[in-house]
């Protein structure tokens, strides 16, 4: 038993927290990967929920010692998806939720190509988006200048992807995704197994 990879990229403050959120109140099935990361800890953010917060040394050590599928450094923090929880959630046959950037898109998609689906998620434009960085409150001006400077590069990335979200109402972003993620059993079958199945009836 093989399970699904759904990817949500998208700049800082498009809303991927927000739609993962959605589908994790909607899919029992799911497996969202906590990534490692160096970045400090937001106000509202706790250890082992959004993220495992650590060092950049015991990053670093992490990277020595194999224990990332896939890392990447994102506007000056290192972040890092941890091999052994998402290899068995997949056996396991979840749903497996991503929240990374287009770097690790790229790299999850060539360990995985036949599993994965990935949507990027984006604003109707840049002035929208900083007026979310802000209206959110949990970075500093300094840190949300870098977060919309590298949005753009971020977008030139669109046509990597299999979805596009533009994120302006979000009860429609929602009904979306959630279409999106109730789509993937049907996108990958073996079709030997289930015409053995199908037929009951003897000749
Ligand atoms: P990301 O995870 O991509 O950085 P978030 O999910 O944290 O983005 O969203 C950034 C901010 O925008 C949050 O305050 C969130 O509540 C808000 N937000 C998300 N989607 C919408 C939307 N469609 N309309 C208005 N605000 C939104
Ligand atoms: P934030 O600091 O806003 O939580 O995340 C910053 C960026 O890092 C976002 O684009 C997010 O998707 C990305 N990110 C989070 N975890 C990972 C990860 O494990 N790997 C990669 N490549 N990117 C990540």
């Amino acid at each position: 038993m093989q399970g699904h990879i759904l990817v949500l990229s998208g700049p800082s403050g498009s809303g991927k927290s927000t739609l993962c959120n959605a589908l994790k109140e909607n899919f029992t099935n799911l497996f969202f990967s906590i990534s490692t990361t160096t970045r400090l800890p937001r106000i509202n953010e706790k250890n082992g929920r959004e993220y495992f917060f650590t060092s950049k040394e015991e990053f670093l050590a992490d990277i020595r010692e194999n224990k990332f599928l896939e890392w990447a450094k994102v506007h000056n923090n290192y972040y890092g998806t941890s091999r052994i929880p998402v290899e068995k959630a997949l056996e396991e046959g979840k749903l497996v939720v991503f929240d990374i950037d287009v770097q690790g898109h790229k790299n999850i998609r060539q360990y995985y190509p036949e599993l994965t689906k990935s949507i990027f998620i984006t604003t109707p434009n840049d002035l929208v988006l900083k007026s979310r960085l802000k209206q959110r409150n949990t970075d500093t001006e300094e840190i949300i200048q870098t977060r919309i400077k590298n949005a753009y590069q971020e977008m030139l990335s669109i046509d990597e992807f299999d979805y596009l979200i533009i994120n302006d109402n979000i009860e429609e972003s929602i009904r979306k995704i959630l279409a999106i993620a109730h789509t993937l059993p049907c996108t990958r079958f073996d079709a030997k197994s289930i015409c053995a199945k199908w037929k009951t009836i003897e000749k």
